[in-house]
């Protein structure tokens, strides 16, 4: 830093949070009465983890840092970016920095509770306070539990209770504008090539961060038909916080019920994970770690690569491959065929999609493959399989999404279906009871 700041800063760390409107933590911060400096660290624990050099949420995140960093210019003042194990980071930036305190909100991954609570601890050790909030969810932690005080484990009636307690108050948005005049004036500060970090540039492009009135006003109708361009996409800035999950709840709240039940969905699938870490690694229900999944590594690629032979199927997972994202009806479509059809661990249908979903969300992939295993919160009975060419015939009727991304799919080059369709749901049916009466 070439201007330290003698008076005392409070940092604000910006994690899923990417922007400087409504935004909890960083009003906070603003409303500390300490000159405040926001902090972004690109976590090398993280990027280790992550095998395309071209990976779109590396680069999503860039192109929103260096906004973020020319809106910070104009304000006279500047985002500190950092490369490193966030424990490291603050290490020297306690020694860089005369820090009072560090803001950020919640984040609810078993990880990421790990690494907050360590700086919490090393912030502690320093007499350096640690303040989080929520700003990615409308409802967590204990804010949604049944009548004897747990958390729910079924959706329909978390869903009612959480639209009982919605009212203004938590749909309105934190002014931090008003405050910006609070930040630290400081020169710009430089921020790491994305070179520097191991990645390169790519040619993807985002959507946009708002939802027409319009696509709301169908969303009920068209959400389900993937060749339409009926949902809104809007996935990868809710994971990263580009936009504010206030704002968007309070528009669907007006415009679309069954948006805004999405939105629960999400809301859901969080508490979850906050309250059942054990879903990271395995299934929420036990007894479903007993099933013999076949796990056989050819159909595991076929799958992959979209070479299924179930033209529904391969047009997701081809849709995935090319694009970074998958329609939802088609996620629950390929994760049954893996799970049921191939036999094969949910976890490694999750791990593929987390590589290459753009708008990868721990608690909501897991959350979707538990459900379409039959081993998760509210899933269907395990003996209801999905029949991919009945789905197909319901949702897409043209065959115009299938069209679109397996044009061979009615030529002799397009392979014979792996698995045959009766068989496979037998088969399915058996290794789950089985597997379930062992447990
Ligand atoms: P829209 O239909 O426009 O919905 C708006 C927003 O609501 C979404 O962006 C998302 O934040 C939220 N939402 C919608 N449906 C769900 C849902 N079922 N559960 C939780 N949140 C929901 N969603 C992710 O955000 N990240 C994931 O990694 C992810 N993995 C999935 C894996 C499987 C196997 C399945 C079945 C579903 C998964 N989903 C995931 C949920 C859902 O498919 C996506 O949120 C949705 O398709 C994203 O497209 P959209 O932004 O156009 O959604």
């Amino acid at each position: 830093m070439t201007l330290p700041p003698t008076e005392p800063v409070v940092l604000f760390w910006y994690r899923r949070d990417l922007r400087l409107h409504d935004n909890a933590g960083l009003y906070h911060a603003l409303r500390s009465g300490q000159p405040v400096l926001p902090v972004f660290i690109f976590d090398q624990t993280i990027l280790e983890t992550l095998d395309d050099r071209n990976d779109r949420r590396v680069n999503f995140i860039y192109q929103t840092i260096q906004a973020l960093q020319e809106a910070f210019t104009k304000l006279g003042t500047s985002l500190i970016v950092r490369a490193g194990k966030p424990l490291e980071v603050y290490r020297k930036l306690l020694n860089e920095l005369p820090i009072r305190a560090v803001y950020t909100n919640y984040d609810y991954e078993v990880y990421a509770k790990e690494r907050d609570q360590a700086v919490a601890d090393l912030l502690r050790e320093n007499g350096v306070a640690f303040h989080a909030y929520k700003d990615q969810t409308l409802f967590d932690r204990d804010e949604i539990l049944t009548g004897n005080g747990s958390p729910y484990t079924v959706f329909t009636p978390y869903s009612r209770r959480w639209l009982d307690k919605l009212n203004h108050v938590y749909l309105q948005s934190y002014p931090t504008e008003a405050y910006v005049r609070n930040f630290l004036t400081i020169n710009p500060q430089p921020i790491p090539t994305l070179e520097a970090l191991g990645f390169q540039p790519s040619k993807a492009s985002f959507p946009a961060k708002t939802v027409a009135d319009r696509l709301l006003a169908h969303y009920k109708e068209s959400r389900d038909f993937p060749a339409q361009p009926g949902t809104s996409e809007l996935g990868i800035h809710l994971r990263f916080g580009t936009i504010s999950i206030r704002e968007l709840a309070r528009q669907a709240h007006q415009q679309s019920a069954t948006f805004l039940n999405e939105l629960i969905w999400r809301d859901f699938y969080f508490q979850v994970l906050d309250h059942f870490p054990h879903v990271e690694k395995r299934a929420f229900r036990p007894a479903y770690d007993h099933i013999r999944w076949r796990n056989h590594e050819g159909e595991f690629q076929r799958w992959c690569e979209g070479q299924t032979g179930y033209p529904i199927v391969d047009a997701g997972m081809r849709q995935l491959n090319e694009t970074g994202w998958m329609h939802n009806r088609v996620r629950m479509i390929t994760a049954s065929f893996l799970c049921k059809h191939l036999l094969i661990d949910w976890r490694w249908g999750e791990a593929y999609f987390a590589r290459k979903l753009r708008d990868y969300d721990l608690a909501a992939n897991n959350g979707g493959w538990q459900w379409a295993a039959g081993s998760g919160t509210d899933a269907a009975p395990y003996f209801r399989v999905f029949n991919p060419t009945l789905q197909a015939q319901k949702f897409d009727p043209q065959s115009d999404y299938i069209r679109r991304w397996v044009p061979e799919f009615q030529s002799l080059s397009y392979p014979q279906p792996m698995v045959d369709h009766p068989m496979a749901r037998n088969r399915a049916i058996e290794v789950y009871k089985k597997g379930l009466a062992a447990a």
